[in-house]
């Protein structure tokens, strides 16, 4: 049996003398492990399609999910521009890390595969570099929201009270707490979130990144967000996490 997907390259390690494993995030199958004949040899047999963040057209023989061989691919977009920069690649190595580490299964999430390929598209295409901070903040927030992660900061995390809301952001619970709940709760470090951040974090996942020109937030505010984003996340998987 053959089978096809669409899929991006995520990682590559050699095997034995001349094979490498590729994991692709897949449309159809979600993350999986494929082995490359010859794929050290040969790099014309997949036609440039093995790099890193390549998103391909794959061919498969054997079940997609029980490492299967990959017989040949076409190149949908190999990313060129986003090769050129620094920063663009360990932003796309970083997207890439935290897919691996919280979307690991061979299991269709397609908004995943979607979410992967537009951030990568975007990376590529972006000309200030000062705005890849916008970038990696809401591609977290939209994949925990995606993985069912999303904080709580529209009301009190605790109570679901909508009064006397402090930016207090309390790890263990999950999002922000009242003036009356906060006092109770235990912090290791104090986090603190204001308006304009907790609006952030609302509404990443409705942003539409197909206006990604009109989306703006100041660039001072935002590392504070990433870093608790990042902190929510390793609390709540147990996975460390690049910042
Ligand atoms: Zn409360």
């Amino acid at each position: 049996m053959t089978y096809s997907s669409r899929g991006i390259v995520l990682s590559i390690e050699n095997f034995g003398e001349a094979d490498r494993y590729i994991q692709f995030f897949t449309k159809d199958w979600g993350m999986i492990s494929v082995l490359a004949k010859s794929a050290r040899k040969s790099k014309r047999r997949y036609v440039g399609g093995l790099d890193l963040f390549c998103h391909n057209e794959i061919f498969l023989r054997g079940d997609p999910k029980d490492r299967p061989y990959l017989n040949e691919l076409s190149v949908l977009n190999s990313f060129p521009k986003l090769r050129e920069e620094l920063d663009k690649v360990l932003l796309a190595g970083k997207i890439v890390q935290w897919i691996t580490r919280l979307a690991n299964t061979p299991t269709p999430m397609p908004s995943i595969y979607s979410l992967l390929g537009q951030s990568l598209a975007l990376i590529e295409k972006e000309q200030n570099l000062e705005k890849l901070e916008l970038l990696n903040t809401i591609f977290k927030l939209r994949l925990l929201c995606l993985l069912g992660l999303k904080p709580r900061v529209d009301v009190c995390a605790k109570c679901e009270g909508k009064d006397d809301i402090e930016g207090v952001f309390d790890l263990n619970s999950g999002g922000i707490l009242c003036r009356l709940c906060a006092p109770k709760a235990n912090f290791a470090e104090n986090l603190v979130l204001n308006p304009s951040q907790r609006n952030l974090v609302n509404i990443a996942d409705q942003l539409k990144l197909s206006h990604w020109d009109e989306i703006s937030f100041p660039q001072e505010l935002l590392f504070s967000v990433n870093r608790l984003m990042t902190q929510f996340a390793s609390f709540h998987t147990q996975v460390q996490l690049p910042l």
